[in-house]
């Protein structure tokens, strides 16, 4: 099944049975340890991971780590950027920690990153953006924010159906809007397409929804710009509506319900935000959203700006799941200016890995792993790229790995 990697001694790959994670004591899971500064910070992620899971039960449980490639790494092995073997991994083990790439110019793929997300159908990115104690934020209420983003993986204007202007292609479809539609477009005019599924919304809603009930969320809301695009983005929120209702509607009260009220007990929230305004509340009003569920585009640019809100790159994690698989990796890129100078921070790689471990349902090794990272911070131990701004003296990758290593000891099985 595998041409150059083999699953390692000693573990047992997670299953599936009927709809849910079988996960073993010993799960083997993959990690692609990427490009540029990838390598360190995601050695420094597994040596947290390891410490964790050892607090936390004790040596009963431990995970089994099988490395494959991926981006330039892979490349002199298989002659590729993104081998098969690597995609039969992570479809044999659900799981996947990811290190950045680095998009490589003129090569066949947009980016390794889209391309490993599209064959996998990994279809919700997840990005929790909360903050934490000790980092220099530029935002008054940073402290307030604690915000979920499900942004569509799959669709929108990210598909990638567009022609250049002049493009055959692009006539042909200029010619076909006039003849059938009598719509004129300029003659040097890039058509690009926007796809929105009611499938597609309504499986992205389902994952928002299952956070909200699993982690006692009590407000979800869809962002969207269907004022202006009617028929896509505007459908996003009549479909995700639709399904909260017919899937969760004894759980769920819209707020033309409310009037205003408070939430009921035990029932969630779900309204919707035009985009624009949605970017205006996050700055003014954070506290007033915990989930927020998006197409594709806007997702990207909100999960940024509100990344900005609570402080850097540096500590933002993500997750990139399908309907069992989950590929868990940092938002940030492969920042090749510090690649392997032992200075970048394995906060966002750590805290990616923490949400895999919540994912395969180790939620106290994930708790114990994100209070030691928050504790270590908050004592003013943190890389060059906070230090700087708090004017202190910078921990390396490998002193701040063993700072958070020596707080999960101390805090042991106890959070
Ligand atoms: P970047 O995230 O690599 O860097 C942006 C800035 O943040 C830089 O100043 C960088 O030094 C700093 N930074 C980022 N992560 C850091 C960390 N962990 N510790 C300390 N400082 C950190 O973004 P970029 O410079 O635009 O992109 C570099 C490469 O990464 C490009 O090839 C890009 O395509 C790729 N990229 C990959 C991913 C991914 O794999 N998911 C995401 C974004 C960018």
């Amino acid at each position: 099944m595998f041409q150059k990697i083999k699953p390692p001694e000693g573990g047992k790959f997670i299953e599936v049975k009927d709809g849910k994670l079988i996960v073993p004591d010993n799960p083997i899971v993959p990690h692609i340890d990427g490009d540029g500064i990838g390598p360190e910070v995601i050695t420094a992620a597994r040596r947290m991971v390891d410490a964790a899971v050892e607090a936390a039960y004790g040596g009963k449980r431990k995970i089994v780590w099988w490395k494959i490639y991926a981006g330039i790494e892979a490349e002199p092995i298989y002659g590729t950027l993104l081998p098969e073997d690597t995609l039969n991994a992570i479809r044999t083990a659900k799981v996947a920690l990811k290190g950045p790439m680095t998009t490589p110019i003129g090569s066949g793929w947009r980016s390794v990153n889209v391309a490993l997300r599209q064959l996998l159908d990994l279809y919700a990115n997840i990005r929790p953006v909360k903050y934490i104690r000790g980092i220099p934020a530029p935002h008054k209420y940073a402290d307030k924010v604690d915000i979920v983003i499900f942004r569509e993986n799959t669709e929108d204007v990210y598909a990638g159906i567009e022609w250049k202007y002049d493009s055959p292609e692009a006539e042909k479809v200029r010619e076909f809007l006039k003849k059938e539609f009598n719509i004129e477009l300029r003659p040097d005019t890039g058509i690009g397409l926007k796809p929105i599924s009611r499938f597609a919304t309504r499986r992205i809603m389902n994952k928002a929804m299952e956070w909200a009930l699993k982690y006692g969320r009590k407000r979800v809301t869809v962002m969207h710009k269907g004022n202006i695009m009617k028929y896509t983005e505007g459908y996003f929120k009549i479909w995700a509506f639709e399904f909260a209702k017919e899937k969760y509607g004894d759980k769920v009260v819209f707020e033309e319900e409310l009037q205003g009220g408070e939430i009921p007990e035990g029932k969630i929230l779900v309204n919707d935000r035009i985009a624009d305004n949605m970017f205006n509340q996050i700055i003014t009003r954070p506290w007033d959203y915990e989930i927020i569920v998006t197409p594709n585009l806007n997702g990207d640019y909100l999960s940024d700006a509100a990344a900005a809100l609570v402080g850097g790159l540096g500590v933002a994690p993500g997750a990139n799941v399908g309907d069992y698989i989950g590929m868990f990796e940092p938002i940030h890129g492969s920042a090749p200016k510090y690649a392997g100078k032992n200075v970048a921070n394995p906060t966002a790689a750590t805290l990616s890995a923490a949400m895999m471990l919540d994912h395969i349902g180790w939620h106290e090794a994930a708790n114990l792993l994100r209070k030691a990272i928050e504790e270590t911070i908050a004592s003013g131990k943190v890389t060059q790229d906070i230090a700087r701004h708090l004017g202190i003296q910078p921990l390396s990758t490998t002193e701040f790995t063993e700072e958070v290593i020596k707080n999960i000891k101390k805090l042991g099985g106890s959070s």
